[in-house]
């Protein structure tokens, strides 16, 4: 759909730039559901792809079943940024949960970048993954003296090295003039999401996974220690069920959909820039984010500025859609001027899943599986906690998880029914927060 937006430089598609990248897997050539498995995964992004992919390396026998097509939510849609540390910072995890656990959950976000970085070797998949590193830039000079004492804590409490980058000298990192300074993470990295996606799904596919798009999970029922799983394509049997089902979690697990909030994320991808301009605005190819709560994230891509935000606060429609194609433009010209006459060529968003802790859970909840709750922080985490939730269910070991050590909430006062009524007074409120601190 081409949507003429204000201004010359807007003839925005609304498009998934990444999906022009690679071969997505569509509908043309639909497998036929088995009548058993001892796994249904609900949901054909990282987490239900990577879980399967480790269930079927151990011979069991997996189906993914998928709404749309296999690898159409956020993991086909998202910043590609492959990010240490959780949604919440460290210290916030430390408090809440103790150092032990806090340690335990740093660890994972490490070893989840390791496990991309793995799994992108053993198969093959050829979607650009490499450390570039984030960075994190301060919008007022008091988020700088926060950053300071953050280099601080996480090399005291995790031993884990980050570098401060000083105003005076951003300019090596970043071609702004708009920050204060910023902190620096050499161990993330970037990739291609739509085209790990799509790796990650021909691995499980190659490891003995069937895969099945256009499948949306219309019904759950207990049969004694079975699932009778109903899908728009017909029934199946399964011995666990997996619910992988991020932003897109819905009726058929109300239980889950009551304690998860969908939240849109939108990102424009601009025309090719000249070599010169695009080294000049990230020199070192960093993935970037910045310190508001109505925050920013943006990196190239093929000598393309992708620039990313919380435009609006509800999931996509072509309206939401194309607001944010124009707010998120603004936003980006005002990081970089020298962006002005760029053309934005493509817009499209996708659906974050927010827990009312803003943490990410896994577990069980009426014999289910689950692992939810990612906040936009899930494209190395969503990967490795499909893997290792796989292996638990493989064990029986999935109270232990480190992601099952703390309580999962449900709204306050129970005032949330699936339907989220008050992102619009959330988003407000992130304006006045991004105003007073
Ligand atoms: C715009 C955007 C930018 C982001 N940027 C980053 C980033 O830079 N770095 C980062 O770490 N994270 C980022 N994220 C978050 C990251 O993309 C997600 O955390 C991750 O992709 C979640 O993967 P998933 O497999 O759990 O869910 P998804 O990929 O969303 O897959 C869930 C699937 O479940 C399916 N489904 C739902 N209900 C049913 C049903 N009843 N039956 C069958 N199927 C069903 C849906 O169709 C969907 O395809 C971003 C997200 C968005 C939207």
């Amino acid at each position: 759909m081409l949507q003429e937006g204000r201004g010359a430089h807007m003839t925005s598609t609304q498009k998934i730039y990444w999906h022009t990248t690679v071969q997505m897997p569509d509908d043309s050539n639909l497998t036929p559901l088995p009548e058993t498995v001892d796994v249904a995964v609900i949901g054909g992004g990282y987490t239900g792809l990577s879980a399967a992919r480790t269930l079927a390396k151990h011979g069991v026998r997996v189906a993914v079943l998928e709404a749309n097509t296999i690898g159409w939510g956020a993991s086909s849609r998202n910043g590609g940024m492959v990010l240490t540390g959780l949604k919440l910072g460290m210290q916030t995890v430390m408090k809440r949960y103790g150092r032990d656990i806090a340690k335990r959950l740093f660890q994972c976000s490490l070893d989840a970048i390791d496990t991309v970085e793995q799994i992108v070797g053993e198969e093959n998949i050829h979607c650009g993954f490499a450390r570039y590193g984030h960075l994190l830039t301060a919008n007022k000079p008091r988020h700088y003296a926060a950053l300071k004492e953050e280099v601080e804590f996480m090399e005291r409490e995790f031993g884990h090295r980050l570098n401060l980058i000083q105003p005076g000298v951003q300019h090596s990192e970043i071609g702004s003039d708009m920050y204060h300074g910023a902190l620096l993470d050499e161990c993330s990295g970037g990739l291609n999401p739509a085209q790990y996606v799509a790796g990650l799904a021909r691995a499980a596919e190659k490891a003995g996974a069937s895969l099945h798009g256009r499948a949306r999970v219309l019904r759950l029922e207990r049969n004694g220690n079975r699932f009778l799983v109903e899908t728009e394509q017909g029934p199946l049997s399964a011995g666990s069920v997996l619910v992988a089902t991020s932003g897109y979690t819905g009726r058929v697990t109300k239980k889950l959909q009551k304690k998860i909030i969908p939240i849109g994320s939108f990102i424009i991808a601009t025309e090719k820039l000249p070599n010169d301009l695009a080294k000049e605005l990230i020199p070192n190819g960093r993935m970037i984010f910045d310190s508001k709560h109505y925050l920013n994230y943006f990196r190239l891509w093929d000598h393309r500025m992708i620039f990313g935000g919380r435009a609006a606060f509800f999931p996509e429609t072509s309206s939401t859609i194309q607001r944010s194609a124009e707010i998120l433009r603004r936003e980006m010209i005002q990081v970089y001027p020298q962006l002005k006459d760029a053309r934005v060529e493509y817009v499209w968003g996708g659906t974050l899943d927010f827990a009312f802790d803003m943490m990410t859970h896994v577990g069980q909840i009426d014999g289910l599986y689950y692992s939810l709750g990612y906040a936009g922080h899930g494209v190395a985490m969503a990967t490795y906690l499909g893997k290792t939730v796989a292996e638990s269910m493989l064990k029986g070991t999935i109270k232990e998880h480190p992601f099952n050590l703390f309580p999962f909430p449900a709204a306050p006062l129970r005032l949330y029914d699936g339907f989220p009524w008050f992102l619009p007074f959330a988003g407000a409120w992130h304006k006045v927060l991004d105003w007073v601190e």
